[in-house]
């Protein structure tokens, strides 16, 4: 008798932008995905794929697990050595924008096998359906920002056009934005996203920016790592436009519910220093504040010493994460970590140049985060039910640091976004003493609705995925 052979599992290219924020999210996705029983390939460019396998065997920990999986690589236009953290990522965007293109419609064709049934690309990628179009190739858009902000980004056209740009001068910063529907009461100029702050509103940022989140209708769906209780006001306002949109967030909570603990995936482009594991042990509960700017914001030496010395006159034990690219010189170069600090840190405090910080979010020591309002960050520390204060420097942080402090009531928005000792001293005594009770119920009911979130529920629903194989296979690398 003849058996039915099942069809193969559809074929998904995953296509990113070159950023850890993107890399993270959108490998999480690759995961969900591969778990429930698609083939996979991940198209990462050289650079990052670069960074994220120096550390760790990532490519065998995806290929081996899921045999449909598979990395590929194509350049970002510029040379390995070349500078793109801080406002060098601007460079990085527009590069790829002009050099990758035709790269991409002939991986399509000739390298990348199977035949991609489906491409899920990064919503900043407008001529990924260009080429999705030309060859036919259905595409749905990841944006790995915040509903807030995508929207944000979406009216910036609107608030040009009616005039409410360029902002003028530092006075202009607390005036309300009128053109962003559903922000009107509480938007400023100063929580618009960072490249609003251009003088000419012709600016190539803002035209990227606009131009890449206006393209977005053009996409079959938008899938944005968010969920309805957070941000369903303004995700209704985006189904106006794009009324296709899988709010399939948060990504992580759904990896722990799907994968057995211990088999997510950790990725990073640093060794990770788990040394502050041992360091948080020993801490009483909820008495330390932890610290990081996410993986391509840079301070300069002045906001990091401002930074530490309100940490060691607030008195609270903190935990920071000081990234050996954080420090921008005037010139650009990277600078070393002054040695008053790492001494005077050791009495309360613990520096690691990168950290497993969705393990530390959890850890019973952690009462807070000092987050740079990165979107991954942000929703970490919402899983995780901490309470934040926001110090935002570029693109979507500005929006996502307003929502957390004036509409979710998660946390507290660093003043003016200026760094001032005391300002830093007063804000973490307020987050972890004074004012914590009422962030602390606030965090502890959105936390229960993000593990509570809609996609979630479905997930519960179907039957768990079969054990992870784990056998050993060589990378393809
Ligand atoms: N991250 C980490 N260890 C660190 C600092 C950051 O694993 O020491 C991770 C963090 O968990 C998050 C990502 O890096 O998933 C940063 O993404 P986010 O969107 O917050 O900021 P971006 O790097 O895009 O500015």
């Amino acid at each position: 008798m003849e058996q039915d052979i099942p069809p193969p599992p559809p074929h998904v290219l995953i296509f990113l932008i070159p950023a850890l924020g993107h890399v993270n999210s959108m490998l999480k996705l690759a995961e969900l995905l591969s778990v429930a029983g698609l083939r996979i390939t991940f198209l990462n460019s050289e650079y990052n794929h670069d960074r994220l396998t120096r550390h760790a065997d990532v490519c065998s920990r995806y290929t081996c697990r899921f045999p449909g999986f598979q990395f590929k690589t194509i350049t970002d236009g510029l040379p390995m050595d070349h500078p793109r953290v801080g406002h060098r990522f601007d460079e990085v965007l527009h590069s790829v924008k002009s050099v990758t293109p035709p790269l991409l419609k002939q991986m399509l064709i000739d390298d990348i096998k199977p035949p991609v049934d489906c491409i899920i690309s990064d919503g900043f990628m407008s001529f990924a359906v260009d080429v999705a179009n030309e060859l036919g190739i259905p595409i749905i858009y990841f944006r790995t920002i915040s509903a807030c902000a995508f929207w944000a980004y979406f009216c910036v056209r609107e608030i040009i056009d009616a005039g409410e740009l360029p902002i003028k001068g530092k006075e202009d910063m607390d005036r309300l934005v009128k053109n962003v529907p559903g922000m009107e009461t509480f938007l400023r100029c100063r929580d618009l996203p960072s490249f609003c702050r251009a003088e000419d509103p012709l600016d190539r940022n803002i035209q990227l920016f606009m131009s890449e989140t206006r393209s977005s209708p053009r996409a079959q769906g938008l899938i944005l790592n968010t969920f309805d209780d957070l941000e369903g006001p303004i995700l209704s306002q985006i189904r106006t436009h794009c009324p296709n949109i899988y709010t399939i967030g948060p990504l992580q909570a759904h990896l722990k519910t799907r994968v057995p603990s211990g088999m997510q995936s950790t990725n990073g482009f640093w060794e990770v220093d788990r040394s502050c594991m041992a360091w948080l042990n020993k801490q009483p509960p909820k008495t330390v504040i932890y610290i990081s700017y996410g993986s391509i914001t840079t301070l300069s030496r002045e906001d990091v010493m401002e930074l530490w010395h309100g940490l060691v006159d607030s008195n609270k034990r903190f935990l920071w994460v000081v990234r050996p690219d954080l420090i921008s010189g005037r010139d650009g170069d990277q600078s070393q970590i002054p040695e008053k600090l790492v001494e005077g840190t050791k009495e309360r405090g613990y520096m690691v140049g990168w950290a497993p910080q969705e393990k530390i979010l959890e850890h019973r020591a952690v009462g807070g985060f000092l987050t740079h309002s990165g979107w991954n960050s942000t929703l970490e520390s919402v899983v995780a039910g901490q309470p934040m204060i926001c110090w935002p420097y570029f693109a979507d942080q500005q929006v996502n640091s307003r929502f957390v402090g004036q509409v979710w009531k998660l946390g507290l928005d660093m003043k003016d976004h200026v760094c001032d000792r005391k300002v830093v001293e007063k804000m973490v005594n307020d987050l972890m003493v004074e004012k914590r009770e009422e962030f602390v119920k606030s965090t502890d009911r959105m936390s229960k609705l993000a593990w509570k979130s809609r996609y979630l529920r479905k997930l519960r629903a179907q039957p768990p995925p079969p054990p992870p194989t784990h056998r050993r296979c060589p990378s393809p690398f």
